[in-house]
């Protein structure tokens, strides 16, 4: 097993957590990923829904295993302006509103410019407010306030602000001394930078997998659909995802968690029985759970009519969807059971 650097899987979080990816917003996370793949000696292309691969020939062409990790993050879409000039949003993925109320964001033209600003509530202060501490936290309530002098909807329109725009969320990444990586989109951004390192470890070791390998970065993972397409020769699709924490879960932020089944289907009995196993040889602390409402690009796979057999793995994440924790720990140990993986195959 190649020796994979945890000081080089946290720079690549960090530098990865900053590019924004918000859903469908990919021009800047692909222009990064094909300057990083490209260094580690690998090409990369694109299919037609904006997924990235890079591809990896194994001694055997005769079946391809992909591993996949969504490039998306989940963030928010321009609805309309108030006449105040306030922004409506609308949440892309499982947004919860009261972990971003007071964050910074980043609004992403179409003509290329990016402006900041602030989620509020409409009762935004309690000074002023009865309601501010109770009134529900969504969709209909929840603002954006441009860093910007506008006073009306249409100061915001003459920006070039419109209906449409998508809006990415400051990742706000901590790394303290004890190890703990603190900071929004570690899903799934902790599972790309594995992903990204395990890769660089097999091209530095020379290591050819059994079969042909395809790496694949989707952006519509957190709507549903970033893997729904899998290329026709795909036999295998092994999606990296967090894992979650919870009373009914074996889950840490410092294990590996295999999903055993997840709010659409159980994933494929051998393939998830072969990754706990390999944890086991390798000492990768895993756990296998069962998600409750959760899914992945694997069953997004699989429930488009995808003939594949299909997993997830990731490590495990405290307060998913909102400002997220893990444990650089388990970012490397995600390295080691892609790797163990490829090693290993019959
Ligand atoms: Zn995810």
């Amino acid at each position: 097993m190649p020796y994979v650097d945890e000081q080089e899987v946290v720079h690549l979080f960090e530098d990865l957590v900053n590019v924004p990816s918000v859903v469908a917003y990919y021009p800047q996370i692909h222009a990064w990923m094909e300057k990083t793949l490209n260094e580690y000696g690998y090409s990369v292309f694109y299919d037609n829904k904006r997924t990235l691969y890079a591809k990896l020939e194994g001694k055997d062409h005769s079946k391809t295993v992909c591993f996949g990790a969504h490039l998306d993050t989940i963030g928010l879409i321009v609805r309309q302006v108030d006449p105040n000039g306030w922004i409506q949003v609308k949440n892309l993925g499982g947004v919860n509103f009261h972990s971003i109320e007071g964050e910074n964001v980043y609004i992403h033209t179409r003509q290329g410019k990016t402006y900041t600003g602030m989620v509020i509530h409409q009762s935004h202060s309690v000074h002023v407010f009865d309601d501010a501490k109770d009134a529900s936290r969504d969709v209909s309530t929840m603002r954006i306030l441009l860093d910007e002098e506008v006073h009306s909807d249409q100061d915001v329109y003459d920006l070039g602000i419109e209906h449409g725009d998508l809006v990415s969320i400051e990742p706000r990444c901590i790394i303290t001394r004890s190890g703990y990586i603190k900071s929004r989109h570690i899903d799934d951004k902790a599972c790309v930078a594995s992903l990204l390192e395990a890769m660089k470890c097999l091209k530095e070791n020379q290591i050819i997998p059994e079969y042909d390998t395809l790496f694949a970065f989707p952006i519509y993972e957190e709507i549903g659909h970033g893997g729904a397409y899998v290329p026709s020769e795909v036999d295998t699709y092994i999606a990296l995802d967090i894992g979650l924490i919870g009373p009914d879960y074996h889950g840490t932020e410092k294990s590996v968690c295999i999903g055993g089944a997840d709010a659409y289907s159980p994933y494929d009995w051998e393939l998830t029985t072969r990754l706990y196993t390999l944890a086991k040889t390798y000492s990768i602390p895993a756990c296998i759970d069962i998600y409750y409402r959760f899914g992945s690009d694997g069953t997004a796979a699989i429930r488009a009519g995808q003939n594949v057999k299909a997993a997830v793995f990731g490590m495990g994440c405290m307060n998913s969807h909102s400002y997220e924790r893990t444990h650089v720990s388990s970012l490397v140990e995600v390295s080691r059971l892609v790797l163990a993986y490829l090693m290993n195959e019959k």
